[in-house]
């Protein structure tokens, strides 16, 4: 059973890393963990810096507040997730720079918005679909988000930015990492010739690796 103030300080923690480091910025962003039949959820209008252990929302599966502050206005997101898959304990969403870039290009592949041109995003994620833009918080987001979340551990939102699910709270957030870093390096090389993966190389790391 995982320790509920432990987790509490293993987000607040993480997510102060991921503001220091850029992956987020003012009160964008939002992450949750699972767990039990509960979810904390970082409040609304918070900073990933600055998270308060004690003030991290909790919800139940069904969205309902029972303590902490108020939850994100992007909950909707993360429940919709955990709806479809009793596997994932913990779900990041972020604007990073570099994801959202590929997330406003009109060349990005909605089927497959991130071509995996190292090894490492098949291995953390696997391939990542491209959702069309709804408002955030919004109830068709979450419902678009929630019907890719099905086959895929990460889903781009078209002019937002991303959202990735995880095993555990710490696998969430390096899985957000090496999604943003797959991005950046799509980002770097455009314009440039790519030499990519092989299909064979590919079908040997999803079959290693797992899909979804
Ligand atoms: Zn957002």
């Amino acid at each position: 059973m995982i320790d509920e103030g432990a987790l509490r300080h293993e987000m607040a923690q993480l997510c102060r890393s991921l503001f220091e480091r850029g992956y987020a910025h003012g009160s964008a962003g939002n992450v949750s963990a699972r767990i039990g039949e509960h979810v904390l959820v970082s409040p609304t209008n918070s900073c990933l810096g600055r998270l308060d252990p004690a003030r991290i929302s909790k919800v139940t599966l069904a969205g309902a507040h029972v303590g902490g502050d108020r939850p994100s206005k992007e909950a909707s997101l993360h429940l919709g997730i955990y709806a479809v898959r009793p596997d994932v304990g913990a779900v990041v969403h972020l604007h990073s720079t570099y994801a959202t870039v590929l997330s406003c290009l009109a060349e990005t592949d909605a089927v497959d918005a991130m071509a995996p041109i190292t090894p490492y995003l098949m291995m953390r994620v696997g391939r990542v679909p491209m959702v069309p833009y709804h408002p955030p918080g919004s109830g068709a987001l979450a419902h678009a988000v929630r019907a890719k979340a099905r086959q895929h551990r990460a889903v781009l939102m078209a002019n937002h930015g991303f959202v990735v699910a995880g095993k555990t709270f710490e696998d969430a957030v390096f899985n957000a990492e090496e999604l943003e870093e797959n991005a950046k390096l799509l980002v770097l090389t455009r314009g440039h010739p790519l030499r990519l993966l092989s299909a064979a190389d590919l079908a040997d790391l999803e079959q290693k690796f797992g899909k979804g």
